[in-house]
């Protein structure tokens, strides 16, 4: 009826609303796919990974006309395609106590995540201990005891330079005695000696092993996504080193948006249990390959 009022009374109506920018749209062709595979793996995706996810898309869909939000959306249902398989919080055993080894080089963010996973058992009113493996560095041992006071869990610890796997042992006893529902280990991260550390390992969970034969029930491996493409070459190694069950990525909360989880995923199908979002006690978050993936997308 404007309209007709408008041809009534003579004069142009204004439109209620500026109208929406017209959407740009491309015929999908291989320089718009290569680009794409380039972005993808800016984004520490890798390679392989990233020719998968693009060549999916390409799929039955060269030459259709798509707009950037349309490429976005196919983008972001391919990758939580991948992701979903691997998004699962660590499983929890009927057994009493649970071991979880965490392992992970040093600066990964171990201490940081023990501290963590520690707050959210406790708050979900598990009993937890802490035991201080990393004996060697006297500043990882004070570290992990400021994160058990702030998760209101107890941190064992030994002297200096003492045996991992006898301060292992020892917890093992303190936490059957308490009957604790979850024993976390923490580890050392020094891959300058990797046989060393592969026997230092190997020997905790052989020690671990003559109380309950089922530990570790968890062995989580701990990654920093500011590493990019690293990670790869960490979980590789660490699987040689250790029977890594899990996952969890750390820093996502910076400018490094986590592809590499991507190549990860595609690769190693490891369950990704969660991811670090932040320095504090409660920025440790379930992971979600949907937010992911958008995040990812931009
Ligand atoms: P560790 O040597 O593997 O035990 O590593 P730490 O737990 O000491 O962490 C190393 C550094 O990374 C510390 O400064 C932590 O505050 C930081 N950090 C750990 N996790 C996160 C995270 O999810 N986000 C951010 N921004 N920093 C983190």
């Amino acid at each position: 009826t404007t309209g007709f009022l408008g041809r009534l009374f003579g004069r142009e109506e204004a439109p209620a609303r500026a109208p929406a920018a017209p959407v740009v749209r491309r015929a999908l062709d291989d320089d718009m796919v290569e680009q794409l595979e380039e972005l993808l793996i800016a984004a520490d995706m890798g390679v392989d990974t990233a020719l998968r996810v693009t060549s999916n898309l390409a799929e039955g869909r060269m030459g259709r006309r798509m707009s950037v939000a349309e490429i976005k959306g196919l983008l972001a249902a391919e990758i939580s395609r991948i992701m979903e398989p691997v998004a699962r919080p660590m499983p929890l055993y009927p057994r009493k106590p649970q071991v979880v080894l965490v392992v992970g080089v040093n600066g990964s963010g171990k201490t940081t995540t023990i501290g963590k996973l520690a707050s959210q058992f406790n708050a979900a009113g598990k009993k937890v201990i802490i035991a201080a493996g990393d004996t060697f560095r006297a500043a990882a041992v004070e570290q992990l005891q400021v994160w058990g006071d702030r998760a209101g869990v107890p941190v064992m610890k030994a002297d200096q330079g003492t045996d991992p796997a006898s301060l292992a042992f020892d917890a093992m006893t303190r936490a059957e005695a308490e009957g604790a529902d979850l024993l976390m280990i923490d580890t050392a991260g020094r891959l300058q000696n990797r046989q060393d550390l592969m026997e230092e390992l190997a020997k905790i969970v052989r020690v671990i092993r003559k109380k309950d034969p089922s530990a570790p029930h968890n062995t989580l491996l701990v990654l920093d996504a500011t590493t990019g493409q690293n990670a790869l070459s960490q979980v590789e190694t660490f699987r040689k080193l250790a029977d890594v069950s899990g996952l969890v990525m750390t820093k996502l909360d910076g400018t490094a948006k986590g592809g590499v989880l991507v190549a990860l995923a595609d690769k190693f199908g490891l369950p990704i249990h969660a991811i670090g979002v932040g320095e504090q006690i409660d920025d440790l978050a379930p992971f979600d390959p949907e937010d992911f993936a958008r995040a990812l997308t931009g």
